[in-house]
């Protein structure tokens, strides 16, 4: 018989050399939206901080799918009583609260705060290509205090305030706002550009 104590790290290593496998087979895998070692992006931010606001701690959300997201997945998968494959597929999104089918804010009464990636935008033409000059979603002008937002998770309308950027409202949206995405308008192109990205707390009243 052969002890526990061996068995896991063994699995823990096949399951590790099947990333890796799966990391070389690359599009299949990516192509359906899963995630693992490898993977980057803003799926990748969400996945790291759904893990940290759990208590997996897997470092700072910087959208890389490195070592440390790694054993932070397996160690959520463990204890959710997932398939343990290190791989964020379906199941393990829906365990985090990520995903559409089962969207990770649920609306409730009264003020509620996210914590969502702000990037910035203008109204130049550069930043609203192919719109350029064309009045916002719910056709205010283009200015400070109009966000962009994803509407299935901040309904359009809603009132905010935005840690570092003050109050807003959602009038926009735009074709890479989706999940916890939000894009915050400047009055000016290198205001934009000097936000760059950040997460922020957004209090929705
Ligand atoms: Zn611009």
């Amino acid at each position: 018989m052969v002890s526990k104590k061996i068995i896991l790290p063994v699995v823990i290593l096949s399951f590790l050399f099947t990333g890796l496998i799966l990391f070389n087979a690359g599009q299949a895998v990516a192509a359906e939206g899963n995630l693992f070692i490898g993977s980057r992006g803003d799926t990748v931010v969400q996945v790291q901080q759904a893990l940290n606001t759990k208590g997996y701690w897997c470092g700072t959300a910087d959208g890389i799918f490195g070592p440390k997201t790694y054993s932070a997945v397996i160690r959520f998968q463990r204890e959710a009583g997932l398939d343990v494959d290190g791989i964020v597929g379906p199941q393990t999104k829906k365990a985090l609260g990520l995903g559409y089918s089962s969207p990770a804010y649920t609306p409730s009464r009264g003020a509620r705060t996210l914590t969502l990636v702000a990037t910035g935008y203008c109204s130049c033409a550069k930043c609203n290509y192919p719109y350029g000059g064309q009045p916002s979603y719910l056709g205010y002008p283009l200015k400070k205090g109009i966000v962009a937002v994803d509407p299935r998770v901040i309904p359009m309308g809603s009132r905010l305030y935005i840690e570092g950027y003050g109050n807003a409202i959602a009038a926009d949206q735009g074709n890479a706002i989706k999940g916890n995405r939000i894009d915050l308008c400047f009055s000016t192109h290198q205001e934009a550009l000097n936000w760059g990205i950040k997460t922020v707390k957004v209090t929705l009243y």
